[in-house]
């Protein structure tokens, strides 16, 4: 099975970008179950130059081919925020509940028509010889007025896809269409069509 390291060590991530992959052949393992224990400064000012600069840090010190994702919320009632401050938008140490939370406070008042939002997905892949190679991801939906459903992490309580709460769905019904999913098949197809030989490990 072919292997790549990716570069995060959000466990939601590295469970769905998995699943996602192993039908594929390709598997994942995050950066410190690679060794590698590094805190990448998220300091650009888009999701692709974010997870470039992520996707660079870890590949500097293995060498090996690197899968990064940068990736959040756009709320176009509040001009695209929180954006690429996502993770942040409630404080560092916030947890996934109070993100929402404060999210439906920023929203109060707006109505449902004017509640459009998408994620979004930045993937950078660095191949073996140090290049990068960016695919783009979205799902479209609206922001509800309270968190619903169990499943999922972060914003997925309060984003609703087709009306249905992201966290309402299974792993293999939101990994069917998230922008995650919708990243990783431009990343499955490039690897296909460019025959990549990344790391077999
Ligand atoms: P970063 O990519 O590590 O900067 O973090 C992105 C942040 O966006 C996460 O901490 C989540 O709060 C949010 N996010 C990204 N993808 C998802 C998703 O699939 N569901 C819900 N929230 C997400």
């Amino acid at each position: 099975m072919k292997q790549l390291i990716l570069a995060t060590n959000n466990q939601n991530k590295l469970r769905e970008i998995s699943q996602i992959l192993a039908p594929f052949g390709i598997s994942v393992r995050s950066q410190s179950e690679a060794g590698i224990h590094l805190e990448v400064e998220e300091t650009g000012t888009t999701f692709a130059e974010n997870a470039e600069l992520k996707a660079r840090a870890i590949f500097e010190r293995s060498g090996l081919p690197v899968l990064a994702d940068d990736s959040g919320l756009q709320v176009d009632a509040l001009g695209g925020a929180p954006g690429i401050y996502s993770h942040r938008y409630a404080g560092e140490d916030a947890t996934d509940a109070q993100r929402c939370e404060k999210l439906l406070s920023d929203l109060e008042g707006v109505a449902e028509e004017n509640r459009t939002a998408r994620f979004v997905c930045a993937m950078c892949y660095i191949d073996g010889a140090g290049i990068a190679h960016h695919f783009l991801g979205t799902v479209e939906g609206a922001i509800g007025f309270a968190p619903e459903g169990e499943n999922g992490f972060g914003y997925d309580p309060v984003f609703r896809y087709q009306n249905i709460s992201f966290a309402a769905l299974s792993a293999e019904e939101k990994n069917a269409v998230s922008h995650r999913a919708n990243a990783l098949k431009q990343v499955q197809t490039y690897f296909a069509q460019e025959g990549e030989n990344y790391a077999d490990k």
